[in-house]
């Protein structure tokens, strides 16, 4: 899978992916990120890529011409429907042919929901609908994502859905933002990573490339991880032993996920649970299930909501209401 990112600060990204599972992923090939300075595509001396806001008003706003020569060298052109905006150093772009493979939009392993979107997440949350909404026109394994503010929420069921994708195109805006006619005539969608303000693009950047590159098949060294922790596997897939216990260790659904430990068995004066040192894995199992409902009931008591939930799950949710957990102060 490709990363395409356009940046003013290429030099942000260095260090960020040049660690860990991130690295690895490059080196073996199963991931490309490519950086793009956004001065490149300047023409004046002082390589300029904002300006005043119209109207007024504070800060300054990411000019569209720059943007638009970036996206035109990633054979990234208006989307249908706005071809009279197009940029005349795009038909130069042999890669445009990227787009078109086609397949209509929304059938290449875009899902609907998995129920574990982000709580402000409408009804229509997948991107093959989100996509379609804005543009039906868009086909091929390239999506064009805006970072903003004002975007929809990344969460884990959107990571997954990129993660089938051949190539994402990151824009990272900075100062108040991009000019508005750079998401109309190019963004697939916009994304938010949460409900802050950050001061450029890059860090959302930076989280969607990890969360997103980190679901390809191949990429983590144990396949099963991405799966099953916080926010992994659709309710449907929830693995349940004999006795349909859902297990734990092997699907938490759309709850958060247990508490872990490693040596020493004590440390700062408080030993390791006891369940995890005596072996007896249906009872470790059921100990976790517990753990996973205990911290999102704490935590995120909405994610319950769209949770499969057994009756063993009912039962000890209860038992923890019982006990105070979950009120808030
Ligand atoms: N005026 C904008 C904020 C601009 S911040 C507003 O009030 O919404 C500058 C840039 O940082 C944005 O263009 C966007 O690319 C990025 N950014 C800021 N917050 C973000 C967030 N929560 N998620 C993703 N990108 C964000």
């Amino acid at each position: 899978m490709r990363f395409d990112i356009v940046t003013i600060f290429p030099g942000f990204f260095e260090s960020v992916f040049a660690q860990g599972i991130v690295r690895r992923a490059q080196t073996s090939g199963l991931v490309e990120i490519r950086l793009h300075d956004l001065r490149d595509f300047t023409h004046d001396r002082h390589r300029t890529v904002d300006d005043r806001p119209f109207g007024g008003g504070e800060g300054m706003v990411l000019k569209p011409e720059p943007l638009a020569e970036a996206l035109a060298s990633l054979g990234v052109g208006p989307k249908a429907g706005n071809k009279a905006a197009s940029h005349p150093s795009e038909q130069a772009t042999p890669a445009s042919t990227n787009r078109s493979l086609g397949t209509p939009a929304g059938s290449e392993g875009a899902k609907e929901p998995e129920g574990d979107e982000g709580a402000n997440a409408g009804p229509s949350t997948s991107i093959a609908s989100a996509i379609s909404a804005q543009d039906d026109s868009r086909v091929g394994g390239t999506r064009v994502i805006l970072l903003s503010a004002q975007g929809r929420v990344f969460t884990q069921a959107v990571a997954r859905e990129l993660a089938a994708l051949e190539r994402v195109v990151l824009v990272c805006g900075r100062y108040e933002g991009v000019d508005e006619r750079v998401n109309e005539l190019y963004c697939d969608m916009e994304l938010s990573i949460g409900d802050y303000v950050l001061s450029g693009g890059e860090p959302a950047a930076a989280v969607v490339v990890d969360a997103t590159m980190r679901l390809i098949p191949g990429v983590l060294g144990n396949e099963a991880s991405g799966e099953f922790e916080s926010f992994g596997a659709a309710d449907a897939e929830i693995d349940v032993d004999v006795e349909g216990v859902p297990r734990s260790q092997h699907g938490a659904g759309g709850l958060l996920d247990y508490p872990h430990y490693t040596r020493p068995a004590e440390f700062g004066g408080l030993a390791a649970p006891q369940v995890l040192l005596n072996g007896d894995h249906a009872v470790i199992r059921r100990w976790r299930r517990e753990q996973q409902l205990k911290k999102t009931l704490k935590n995120r008591p909405e994610l319950l909501e769209r949770t499969a939930l057994s009756a063993e799950d009912r039962r000890m949710l209860e038992a923890l209401q019982e006990q105070g957990i979950g009120n808030r102060d």
